[in-house]
């Protein structure tokens, strides 16, 4: 993103001096290492031969949307090149990040089941109401 920043030129000069993108990156950045810093903890867990927590949905709720924001901002930045996939440069992967993103958002547990997980087994907020807990899938009743 840094490396497109510096190239990319904007009305008022390169991309990499706009107060806007520079935001952005540097947001970017924050959630990096606080990614980075959250799998070191999930290795350290195991190396001490102890089972990662509930905790680690947190890469993905934050990685994923990651995903698809950057690759949504690198493209706009490219202006219309940013629709070809093969032709331009630096498309280091960015038309494909913005359509894999929104899969990356569902696969694996969804946005909306890892905040779950994080709410409840995480910071130990009351649990969402949920009438079938009991019931086996088999006994659930059909739309
Ligand atoms: C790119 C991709 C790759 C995949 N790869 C695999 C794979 O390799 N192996 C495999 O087995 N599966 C795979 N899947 C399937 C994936 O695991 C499921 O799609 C995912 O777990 C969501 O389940 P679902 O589709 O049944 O959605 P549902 O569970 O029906 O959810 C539908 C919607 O309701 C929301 N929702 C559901 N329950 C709750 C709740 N309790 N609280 C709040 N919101 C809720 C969800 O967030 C979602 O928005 C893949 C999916 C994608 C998109």
């Amino acid at each position: 993103m840094i490396e497109l920043a510096r190239d990319t030129e904007l009305e008022d000069g390169p991309a990499i001096r706009n107060q806007q993108v520079r935001s952005r990156i540097a947001d970017w950045y924050v959630q990096q290492q606080g990614l980075k810093l959250t799998r070191y903890r999930t290795l350290t867990a195991l190396s001490k031969g102890q089972t990662p927590g509930p905790e680690s949905s947190i890469i993905k709720i934050v990685a994923a949307p990651k995903m698809q924001d950057m690759g949504a901002f690198a493209m706009e930045l490219m202006g219309p090149a940013g629709i070809m996939k093969e032709e331009v440069p630096h498309a280091a992967g960015f038309q494909a990040q913005w359509i894999g993103g929104a899969g990356f958002r569902i696969a694996g547990g969804t946005d909306e089941i890892l905040r779950n997980i994080v709410a409840e087994r995480v910071l130990g907020l009351p649990a969402d109401v949920r009438v079938d807990k009991d019931v086996p899938f088999n006994k659930l009743g059909k739309n």
